[in-house]
This record gives structure tokens, C-alpha cells and sequence, in this order.
């Protein structure tokens, strides 16, 4: 069984925030048994599963995966870091007016970008 192809979308829209922001990435494999979605490996050879419907979904599990893959490496844990507020706490994945978007949980909710549109951090650099 293979993930499905709006899943696929979704996980290839965020593992492009990924690249552009994350400075630990996965190494993306199919699931031995009939996970529906993909298994994201760190480079500690640890795997966690994600899956989601919608991107927002996808986003969260991700992001999660981030996280735990950025404190195994003894990386500051925060992806993606609020541009508003560096080194304080990462975005939120939701949907806002029906586009998934990273938002600002500590003012209500902004809309920062949508995802899978994270600039590259080191744009202007
Ligand atoms: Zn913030």
C-alpha cells in the first residue's frame, strides 16, 4: 500500500519549509507495513511515521518530527521559529479561510505564510 497522492503533495509542500529553514532533514521512506503515510528518518536513524489529510495535517506531523530531530541533535528545538519572535517559539500549522498557514499562536493566530512558502533563511544573508 502506498500513500496516497494529495498526501504526497502536502508532505513534498512542507519538506520544502523543511529544506528552506530546518537545518536537520529526513530521509523520507515507505512504511513496511501498511502505514498510510510515509516514515521520516533523522540522522540519529530514528523513524516516526506521518500522515495527515490536508495539508495543515501533514504540517503538525512534521513538525513534530522537526522538533524531536532538532533536540537529538542538540539543535534548538523550534521549527519554524516565529520570525516576530526568534528563539522564543515556532509557528502553528492551521488553516485559515480555508489555506493551510504557518500562524503566530501568541497573537491570535497571524498568519505568517502559507505553507509550504517558508523564505529560505538565509535569504538575505
Ligand atoms: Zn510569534
Amino acid at each position: 500500500m502506498t500513500a496516497d497522492d494529495a498526501f504526497r503533495r502536502a508532505l513534498d509542500a512542507v519538506l520544502r519549509d523543511l529544506r528552506a529553514q530546518c537545518s536537520v532533514q529526513p530521509d523520507v521512506r515507505e512504511p513496511e507495513d501498511d502505514y498510510p503515510g510515509l516514515i521520516l528518518y533523522a540522522p540519529d536513524g530514528s523513524g516516526q511515521g506521518v500522515y495527515g489529510v490536508g495539508l495543515a495535517e501533514v504540517a503538525d506531523g512534521v513538525q513534530d518530527w522537526a522538533v524531536e530531530a532538532l533536540w537529538a541533535e542538540g539543535e534548538s528545538a523550534v521549527w519554524p521559529p516565529c520570525p516576530a519572535h526568534p528563539d522564543s517559539h515556532p509557528l502553528s500549522a492551521t488553516v485559515v479561510e480555508g489555506v493551510a498557514v504557518w500562524v503566530c499562536p501568541k497573537e491570535g493566530e497571524v498568519p505568517v505564510c502559507p505553507i509550504g512558502e517558508l523564505p529560505p533563511r538565509d535569504a538575505n544573508g
